[in-house]
């Protein structure tokens, strides 16, 4: 089936014109319409513009006026509803933005399109990408398609459910804290957030600004590279965006790791972690020793800290970001005697309880009087958890982490306890905070019926996006992880 191929056994099919980029899309146009009434990955879709995108790359494969540098060519590719595609709807998992419709698109999206990709749907996400489940969304709760009891993780748990229940062959999700990785983990498909600064952010809602990373969804390591390729790179209208040139990410995964020297981080090794994930990322570093890279211990002795630092930026960066949805400006607008009323009434029936309590929590760390006792030391000891990354890396080539303490918890477990839930990001906040890369690769399977995916992660250097996905494309190689297909599949 079409909608299950891989990237590149996509473009290959496509290049030898056995199949039409029409075929592809519909496979996964029929394939949501089978499985996504369960899994809830789609706020919404658009099969004609779909279509029409598909046959215009038929077109071009036709007429042979296909370019060398348009790796996508007749790809459906799937994108979160916090990254503008124009004329389409921009909703960020929320209320408040009501009926808007993006009148852009963002650079990611314009360099799929230039790539020859069939951008479509809107992915389900926490609202503004704020939470590990997908529960937050103010549409629709999308489950896990290895246990549709189970949640998918989050924030961009949408494009990893769609990913892995094949309903299209890569998505594009963002990272401030985990939302692709650790969804990528639970739900068994391969994730990758860049370094800050090599994906341009213009067009991405923005959420906590000196965090936030686009990143894609794939299944498997090569076809990361082929992502990473077509989205990096600089462009003027993000500042934030490095003129860093793009390697070709594809031509580096040459399979050969020997010599390549691996950090297993003794922090993340703890108490907490559940004793399968543990067995599953020990069988890795031991797979790994046998693919020839040295595995030695290194210490990242700010981890402790990580999350109290990550949840004070974080909000504090939000509460001004949101500001922006007053309902003068954008989408749902509640009527008020003046302003201050009206902004009340459209902030309070726009938001979800999550981003209320974040936007309280940020205004509170950076009101007079407590700036310095929370904002200005979170970001004092953020440099230190940076500090420890650039540390590790001059002995090693790699950090070798779980990317999940769990594996995928029940619909509701977390949810009242938003304690609970941000421990789930103790592995893959640090690397938004270093603003380094880091990738998750599918190691394993829960003993538990039915059986959840278990995800490696491997975190880079800054700009080291080449070297993990050498790292990961060689494991995953020498597995079979990633080639599992979830019951939903059946
Ligand atoms: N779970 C984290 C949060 O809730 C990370 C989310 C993200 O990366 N967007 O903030």
């Amino acid at each position: 089936m079409l909608n299950q191929l891989t990237i590149s056994e996509l473009v290959a099919k496509l290049k030898r014109r056995e199949v039409s980029a029409r075929a592809a899309t519909q496979a996964c146009l029929d394939r949501i319409q089978r499985v996504d009434g369960e899994i809830k990955a789609f706020i919404s879709y658009d099969a004609a513009d779909a279509l029409a995108q598909a046959d215009a790359a038929d077109r071009a494969l036709a007429s042979g006026q296909a370019h060398d540098d348009q790796p996508l060519l007749g790809v459906p590719v799937g994108i979160k509803d916090v990254i503008a595609v124009k004329g389409q709807p921009l909703n960020c998992g929320s209320k408040i933005l009501g009926n808007f419709v993006s009148p852009y698109d963002a650079t990611v999206t314009e360099k799929l399109k230039a790539a020859g990709a069939v951008v479509f749907g809107r992915i389900n996400m926490d609202e503004f990408a704020m939470g590990s489940s997908t529960e937050n969304s103010a549409f629709q709760i999308t489950t896990n398609p290895w246990d549709t009891s189970r949640i998918p993780g989050g924030s961009s748990g949408g494009s990893a459910a769609a990913v892995a229940a094949d309903e299209c062959v890569a998505a594009l999700g963002s990272d401030t804290g985990g939302s692709i990785r650790q969804p990528a983990a639970l739900c068994g498909c391969v994730g990758l957030k860049p370094t800050y600064g090599r994906v341009s952010r213009y067009g991405l809602v923005a959420y906590a600004s000196s965090l936030d990373q686009i990143g894609c969804f794939t299944k498997d390591v090569r076809d990361t590279a082929t992502v990473l390729g077509v989205i990096s790179g600089h462009d003027l209208r993000d500042s934030s965006s490095v003129p860093q040139p793009v390697p070709n990410y594809a031509a580096g995964l040459s399979g050969d790791i020997k010599g390549l020297k691996l950090g297993l981080a003794k922090e993340y090794m703890i108490g907490g972690l559940d004793p399968e994930v543990k067995r599953a990322v020990e069988a890795a570093v031991e797979q790994f020793t046998r693919l020839g890279a040295e595995v030695v211990e290194v210490s990242l002795p700010h981890t402790d800290y990580a999350i109290a630092t990550y949840y004070i930026i974080a909000t504090a960066e939000a509460s001004a970001n949101l500001a922006r949805f007053d309902g003068i400006r954008y989408g749902l607008r509640e009527p008020g005697a003046d302003p201050i009323e009206l902004y009340g009434k459209t902030r309070g029936k726009g938001f979800g309880d999550e981003v209320k309590r974040r936007i309280i929590l940020g205004t509170y760390v950076l009101s007079s009087g407590y700036y310095d006792a929370y904002y200005l030391r979170a970001q004092k000891v953020r440099t230190l958890i940076r500090q420890d990354f650039l540390n590790a890396f001059e002995k090693v080539d790699a950090i070798l982490t779980p990317t999940s303490p769990t594996a995928a918890f029940k619909i509701g477990e977390k949810s009242a306890d938003p304690l609970q839930m941000y421990l789930m990001d103790i592995f893959t906040i640090s690397c938004n905070l270093a603003g380094i890369c880091g990738i998750s690769v599918p190691c394993g399977f829960t003993s538990t019926q039915p059986r959840l995916p278990i995800g490696l992660q491997l975190l880079g250097k800054p700009f080291g996006e080449e070297t993990i996905l050498r790292l990961g494309h060689a494991y995953e190689q020498s597995t079979a992880w990633h080639k599992e297909k979830p019951p939903i599949n059946a």
